[in-house]
C-alpha cells in the first residue's frame, strides 16, 4: 500500500543526517532542500549537524511528528528508529541502508521486522538497500544526478539503485527527462507490482506521465504485475523495461522437451508480451527506446533516412531492414522538384543524402517532402558537424519541423563534441537525441513490434470440464497412461490419433483386423520411445506387426504396445509448463526430432488469447510453412492457434498439470493431430 505521507508528506525527517555531503545523511538533506520540500525537514544525529534549512534534532525521542522518514542509519538500528518513528506518528519510510536480506540471515530477520512494524502502522516502506524516491513533493535521493522534474517526463522504478544512477546519468545526456523515480531496493514489502497498482489507480489521463520505465531483478506478483501493467498500456502508457538475471534457473529436472525449452527470461519475455511491455536488454537501450515513446507515435514501418553523412545512414537502412521495417526507394518522378533545390550529387532515392554542404534550409525541403509524401510513415535525421561549421540552424529547423510535421521525426546527432553546445540548446527545447543511429533502428523495431502485440483477454475455448477434471483427479502423481492421456486431450478438444492397447498376440489379432494399415506400433513403458527404438512406423500388415510386437516386447521396461494409425503430414510441437507463480507458460513451434535442435518457439503465458496465439505464430522462423514454402503445403494456421489456445485453457483447469508435451502434432493443410502426448501430473 501506497499511503499519502510517501508521496506528498508535509514533513521529513532524516535519521542519520549529517552535514557532509559525502555521506548519504548528508546528500539527502542537500537534495531535499534544493528539492524544494513545502514542508519541515528535520535532521537527526546525536552530534551536533548545521545544515541550512534543516531542524537538528539529537534525540529521535525529541522529535515531533514527521510524515516520512528516512533511514540513513545502520541496518541493526533501524527497528528501533522505526518503531520510535511509528509512535510519533510517521506513515511512510525509505531505508536507505543495506545489510538486510541481501547480506545474510541475519539481516532478513531485521528486514522482517521492519515489514512486520510498517505493515501492522498501515505504512510504506520503501527498500531498503535503495537510493529512495523523487517525485514533484521532494527528492528523497542521496545520489546524483538529481533530474529536474517533469511531471510528464519518464517514471523509473529501480530494483537497483546504482542501476538506476548509471540510467539517468546517460539517460539525462539524451535529453530523456524524468518525472517519478522509485528506487524499491529489496523491495520488502513495497515491490514494482505496488507502485504499478498505485500508478494505475491513481493514472489521471491529464496529469500522468505516459511512460514507465523497469528495472527488475525479480516479479514477486506476476499475476498482480499483468493486471496493472496492462491497465496502464491500456490507459494510453507505454512500458519498457529490463529484467536482469535470466541465466538459467538452473536444478529443474527437464524431463519433457517444455522443460528443456522453457527458461525463466522466455517466461518474463512471455509476461511482458501479455502486458504490452516492450522488453529490451540493455540500458542503452532503454534509453533508445524511451525516447522513441517520447517521440510522436509511430504509426506504420515505412522510415525517410535524411542526412549529409552517408555512412551513418546506410548502417541505419541496414538495421531498420534487417529488423523488418522499410526504407522505401521514392518514385523519381515524385523527386524531381526536391531534387532541384539541393545541390547537385545529392541523391535522393532514400536514404536522402544531401552532401556535406547541405544546408538548414534544405533539410526543412527535404523533410516537408517527406511530410508530403504517403509513402513514408517516419523521418530520422541524421546530422552532425565536422567541426569546420555552425549546425545551430539546422538544429533550429530540425526542432521547429519536429513541433509542425505530424509524422515523428528521430533525431541522430552525433557529434557530441564538434556540436556539443547546439545539442544542448536542442535539447533545452525538450528533444531527445539518438546519438547512435544503429541503437535507434533496433528501438524503433522493438517498439513497432511491441505495438502489434496488444491483446485481447483470452476467451476460454469450450472444453469437457467435467472429463477433464475427473481424469486428473483419479490420476496420480507422475505421467498420465496412454488412456488417460487420449481421454484428457479429447476433453480439452485436442485431436489425438486413435490407439489400441495390446498386451498379448491374441489381442492383436483381434486390433489387426479393426486397423487400417498402415499402422505404427509403440512400446508403453519407457518414456523417450525411439530413443530405445520403441517407434515402428510404416507397418502394413499383421505378419509385420507380429513381428513389431516382438521386437517391442523385448524392450527393457515394456508392458504393452500401442498401435496407431500412421499420419502423414509435419511436425508440430506444443507444450506448456508450471512455472512456479507465473501459472503456466505455453510454447509452440517446430516439432519432431528437430525441437530442440533449432529451438524454433514462441511462447505465452496461460491463458492464451487468439490474437496472442497468432502472434506466437507469426513469430516462428517456420511460420512460412503455414503459408506454402517451396513445394510443401500450406499448414493450417487455425488449426495451430485452436491447438495452443486449447492447451492453455486446460492447464488453467488442470493446474496440476506440471508438464504437458504434445510433440509431435502431425500437420497438414485441413488438420492436425497429435501422435504422442506426454502429460506429467503434480498434485
Ligand atoms: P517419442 O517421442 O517417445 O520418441 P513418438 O511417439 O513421438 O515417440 O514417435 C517418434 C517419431 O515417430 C515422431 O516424432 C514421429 O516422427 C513419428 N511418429 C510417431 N507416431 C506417428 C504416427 N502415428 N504417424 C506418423 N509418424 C509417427
Ligand atoms: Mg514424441
Amino acid at each position: 500500500m501506497i499511503v499519502r505521507q510517501l508521496i506528498k508528506p508535509q514533513s521529513i525527517v532524516v535519521v542519520g543526517a549529517s552535514d557532509n555531503t559525502t555521506k548519504p545523511g548528508g546528500m539527502i538533506l542537500q537534495n531535499l532542500i534544493q528539492g524544494g520540500l513545502e514542508g519541515k525537514i528535520y535532521g537527526v544525529n546525536p552530534k551536533s549537524i548545521q545544515v541550512e534549512g534543516v531542524e537538528h534534532i539529537h534525540d529521535l525521542g525529541a522529535l515531533p511528528t514527521a510524515d516520512l522518514a528516512i533511514l540513513a542509519i545502520r541496518a541493526v538500528d533501524c527497528p528501533e528508529a522505526m518503531r520510535i518513528l511509528i509512535q510519533k506518528g510517521s506513515k511512510a519510510f525509505i531505508v536507505f541502508s543495506a545489510g538486510f536480506s541481501e547480506a545474510g540471515e541475519e539481516g532478513k530477520l531485521i528486514e522482517k521486522e521492519l515489514v512486520d512494524l510498517v505493515n501492522k502502522a498501515n505504512g510504506t516502506l520503501i527498500g531498503p538497500n535503495c537510493i529512495g524516491v523523487i517525485n514533484g513533493s521532494y527528492k528523497g535521493i542521496f545520489t546524483t544526478p538529481v533530474p529536474v522534474y517533469d511531471p510528464k517526463g519518464c517514471e523509473l522504478i529501480s530494483s537497483s539503485g546504482a542501476t538506476a544512477v548509471f540510467f539517468m546519468e546517460s539517460a539525462i545526456l539524451t535529453g530523456l527527462r524524468f518525472s517519478n523515480i522509485y528506487s524499491i531496493g529489496n523491495a520488502a514489502q513495497t515491490g514494482v507490482e505496488e507502485i504499478l497498482e498505485y500508478l494505475d489507480d491513481t493514472f489521471d489521463p491529464t496529469t500522468s506521465s505516459r511512460v514507465k520505465l523497469l528495472y527488475l531483478e525479480q516479479v514477486k506478483n506476476p499475476f498482480k504485475f499483468l493486471k496493472h501493467a496492462s491497465s496502464l498500456v491500456q490507459k494510453g502508457c507505454r512500458i519498457a523495461a529490463i529484467k536482469s538475471g535470466y541465466s538459467e534457473a538452473g536444478g529443474r529436472a527437464a524431463s519433457s522437451h517444455t522443460g528443456a525449452l522453457a527458461t525463466s527470461d522466455m517466461v518474463i519475455r512471455a509476461l511482458f508480451r501479455k502486458c504490452g511491455i516492450v522488453y529490451c536488454s540493455s540500458r542503452d537501450e532503454l534509453i533508445a527506446v524511451a525516447s522513441v515513446f517520447q517521440s510522436k507515435v509511430l504509426d506504420g514501418d515505412r522510415f525517410a533516412v535524411i542526412t549529409h553523412a552517408g555512412g551513418s545512414a546506410v548502417m541505419l537502412t541496414d538495421t531498420l531492414s534487417s529488423n523488418g521495417l522499410k526504407v522505401p526507394v521514392f518514385a523519381e518522378d515524385r523527386t524531381i522538384e526536391l531534387r532541384k533545390k539541393l545541390n547537385p550529387g545529392s541523391s535522393v532515392g532514400n536514404p536522402i543524402d544531401f552532401l556535406a554542404t547541405g544546408t538548414a534550409t534544405q533539410l526543412g525541403e527535404i523533410i516537408d517532402f517527406c511530410e508530403d509524401y504517403e509513402g513514408v510513415d517516419a523521418m530520422v535525421v541524421v546530422f552532425g558537424s565536422p567541426g569546420l561549421f555552425n549546425v545551430r540552424d539546422v538544429y533550429e529547423v530540425l526542432d521547429n519541423k519536429m513541433t509542425t510535421c505530424t509524422k515523428p521525426i528521430y533525431p541522430v546527432l552525433p557529434s557530441l563534441i564538434n556540436a556539443e553546445n547546439e545539442i544542448k540548446e536542442f535539447l533545452a527545447k525538450g528533444r531527445v537525441n539518438f546519438p547512435d543511429e544503429v541503437n535507434l533502428g533496433k528501438a524503433l523495431s522493438i517498439v513497432y513490434g511491441a505495438q502489434k502485440h496488444s491483446f485481447e483477454k483470452a476467451v476460454l475455448p469450450e472444453m469437457d470440464v467435467l472429463a477433464i477434471r475427473s481424469v486428473i483427479n483419479t490420476a496420480n502423481n507422475g505421467y498420465l497412461n496412454a488412456s488417460e492421456t487420449l481421454e484428457l486431450l479429447t476433453a480439452a478438444g485436442i485431436p489425438m490419433a486413435q490407439q489400441i492397447i495390446i498386451r498379448d498376440t491374441t489381442q492383436l489379432q483381434a486390433a489387426a483386423v479393426k486397423v487400417s494399415f498402415p499402422i505404427v506400433m509403440k512400446v508403453i513403458g519407457p518414456v523417450h520411445k525411439s530413443d530405445v527404438g520403441g517407434v515402428l512406423l510404416n507397418i502394413i500388415n499383421v505378419d509385420q506387426a507380429l513381428q513389431a510386437f516382438d521386437t517391442l516386447m523385448s524392450i527393457e521396461g515394456a508392458n504393452a504396445v500401442l498401435l496407431q494409425e500412421m499420419v502423414s503430414g509435419e511436425e508440430l510441437y506444443c507444450g506448456a509448463i508450471r512455472q512456479g507463480n507465473f501459472g503456466h507458460v505455453v510454447l509452440g513451434g517446430l516439432g519432431g526430432i528437430f525441437l530442440e535442435l533449432l529451438n524454433d518457439t514462441a511462447s505465452a503465458l496461460a491463458p492464451v488469447a487468439h490474437a496472442e496465439a497468432q502472434s506466437m505464430i507469426a513469430s516462428l522462423k517456420a511460420y512460412p510453412l503455414f503459408h506454402g514454402y517451396r513445394n510443401k503445403i500450406k499448414l493450417s494456421e487455425t488449426h495451430f492457434i485452436d491447438i495452443i489456445m486449447r492447451v492453455g485453457a486446460l492447464v488453467l483447469i488442470a493446474p496440476e498439470i506440471s508438464e504437458l508435451d504434445l510433440n509431435p502434432i502431425k500437420a497438414d493443410k485441413n488438420d492436425m493431430i497429435v501422435v504422442d502426448a506426454r502429460v506429467s501430473i503434480e498434485k
